[in-house]
C-alpha cells in the first residue's frame, strides 16, 4: 500500500482508497485514468518503434 498526493487538496491518500478522506475527491478514478493514458502512450510508442525497426531492416 502506498500513499499518493491528492491532486485536489494535496493531502496524502492511500492508493487503495476510492476517494480522498480530506476533500472527497475521487482519487482512484483519477489515477486509474492517468495510468490508462500512460499505458496507451507506451503502447503507441512501442508500435511506432516496431514500425521504425522494420523500415530500417528493409534498407
Ligand atoms: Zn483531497
Amino acid at each position: 500500500m502506498a500513499l499518493i498526493d491528492c491532486p485536489e487538496c494535496g493531502g496524502k491518500v492511500s492508493d487503495s482508497a476510492e476517494a480522498c478522506p480530506n476533500c472527497g475527491y475521487a482519487v482512484k478514478k483519477h489515477f486509474d485514468t492517468l495510468k490508462e493514458e500512460e499505458k496507451k502512450k507506451l503502447e503507441k510508442k512501442r508500435i511506432e518503434e516496431e514500425r521504425e525497426k522494420r523500415l530500417k531492416k528493409k534498407k
